[in-house]
């Protein structure tokens, strides 16, 4: 299949791609990396009247620390954090989860906002940087605005972008020297999509963790307030604490009835709470 027919524009700044959105009216899409656009495109799944082409813009593409934060534009590409070209502030676990994404092609044009915007449930970066604890801000002609990465996909393929917003930036906090990363996933091939993503970011130190499960059919399952899935108390003992029961309770609320698809997840999440350990 070929695309329906689209007007096309590239602009040279992001107060004139902000203009074009708005302008549009809801009929325009933008376009960054392409890697999940382009598809959806030659499928014919959407038929925008205008693609706004954002890979030219600078400041989109900017990295940098800001206030002990990492502050990565939305056009920072997997491979220019596999690669280490931005700076890391969570101790490798963006590096190794980027390194992991698709193919190296892919990771090559993929880009990280573009990966927020798709919302895939099973995308690397809506699990993994839920588990940071990352927030993303999104503008629009009529300013900026910000919200944490479990706010902003709000099912499959659905964020909370409006008409007329780009994802702008996302903020990663800095991983605490005593906080310990898990992350797992189950695919059928190596560089294909998950089918169960696990993430763990604990802190025995300040008895806290964040968890999350991926790759389920809507928004993944984040729990900010982890102690329940380790006996009610986040101590040096989490691994062996971590109780599969809870993670399963977890799962059935969110509506996934079959044993089978459950016991996957439960156990990628198991996987990702030792590795955090090991
Ligand atoms: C073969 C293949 C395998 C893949 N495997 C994986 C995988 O294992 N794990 C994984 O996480 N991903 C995977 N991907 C997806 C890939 O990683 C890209 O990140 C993803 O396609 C989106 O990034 P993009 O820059 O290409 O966005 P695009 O395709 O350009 O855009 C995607 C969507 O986001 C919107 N958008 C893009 N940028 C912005 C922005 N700044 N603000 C607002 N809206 C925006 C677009 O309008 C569009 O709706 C795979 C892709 C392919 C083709």
């Amino acid at each position: 299949m070929k695309p329906a027919p689209f007007s096309y524009e590239r602009p040279r700044d992001l107060n004139s791609a902000l203009s074009m959105l708005a302008a549009s009216n809801g009929s325009a899409k933008i376009i960054a990396g392409g890697q999940s656009l382009g598809p959806m495109l030659n499928l014919r799944l959407v038929q925008p009247e205008l693609i706004v082409d954002i890979s030219g813009l600078a400041e989109l593409k900017q990295a940098g620390l800001s206030g002990g934060e990492l502050v990565l534009g939305a056009l920072v590409t997997h491979a220019d954090i596999e690669d280490g070209r931005t700076a890391d502030v969570t101790r490798g676990a963006m590096r190794g989860v980027a390194a992991n994404i698709a193919y190296r092609a892919v990771r090559n044009r993929g880009t990280i906002g573009g990966s927020l915007s798709h919302a895939d449930p099973a995308a690397d970066w809506v699990s993994a940087l839920a588990a940071l604890g990352a927030r993303v801000t999104l503008r629009s002609l009529a300013g900026a605005r910000s919200m944490a990465i479990e706010a902003f996909v709000v099912g499959a393929l659905e964020s909370a972008l409006q008409t007329g917003e780009i994802v702008e930036a996302i903020h990663v906090p800095a991983r605490a020297v005593s906080a310990h990363w898990g992350y797992a996933k189950s695919c059928r091939k190596t560089g294909e999509f998950a089918h169960a993503i696990g993430a763990i970011l604990v802190d025995p130190a300040a008895a806290s963790a964040r968890v999350v499960i991926g790759a389920i059919d809507t928004a993944p399952i984040v729990v900010t307030d982890a102690a329940e899935l380790f006996g009610g108390r986040i101590a040096a003992d989490y691994k062996q604490r971590f109780d599969i029961r809870v993670a399963d309770t977890l799962l059935m609320k969110a509506g996934i009835d079959d044993v089978a698809q459950r016991h996957i997840h439960v156990s990628v999440l198991k996987r990702a709470v030792l590795e955090a350990a090991a």
